[in-house]
């Protein structure tokens, strides 16, 4: 069905190389974490020192695994600006994800919204334990959910299903 046009004679190329990194050439003492071992298990080691990463330069974006062959993919940009909290927090919800490729599950099923994904209540659900123990608060946690892609009402939504407490709409307003 697609339109054809007739292009002046330019070579766009179909296949480009992508540069891969070793995870842990860049991402370091992950492997000692009791959240990533709990992950892995006695495959830790292992898993990580074959993970690769990619690293891209857009401002949009935080972190992501490839559904394709589950390397990690990382923006340079939030690397030099994220809070160091929440790059901690979405390294290891990112290592949940390579754990569900590696069990060869769906990682973007599209039957769910993003706020009610199965895979994605997993990996949040280890990185808000984590977050909790190294002293985050809920309303910290809910400000660390907040991204561009997911509105107000389903960061809320979310919040809910990972059992962290948020302030009413209202009263929040009101404490500002
Ligand atoms: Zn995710």
């Amino acid at each position: 069905m697609t339109k054809e046009f007739t292009l002046p004679e330019v070579e766009i190329p179909r296949k480009v190389p992508i540069a891969m990194h070793n995870f842990t050439d860049f991402f370091k003492g992950f492997e000692r974490l009791p959240a990533v071992r709990s992950i892995f298990g006695d495959e830790t080691e292992n898993v990580l020192s074959e993970l690769k990463v990619e690293f891209f330069s857009s401002k949009f974006g935080y972190m992501g695994v490839s559904d394709e062959d589950g390397h990690l993919i990382v923006s340079a940009y939030y690397l030099r600006e994220g809070e160091p909290v929440s790059k901690y927090l979405d390294v290891i919800h990112e290592l949940v994800h390579v754990k569900q490729f590696r069990d060869g599950k769906a990682l973007f099923d599209d039957n769910y919204e993003y706020h009610n994904r199965p895979t994605e209540l997993e990996a949040y659900k280890l990185a808000v334990e984590e977050a909790r123990r190294v002293g985050m608060s809920d309303r910290e946690l809910f400000e660390y959910l907040k991204v561009d892609w997911m509105s107000e009402e389903e960061v809320r939504k979310l919040a809910k299903n990972l059992g962290i407490k948020v302030t009413p709409k209202r009263a929040q307003e009101r404490v500002r």
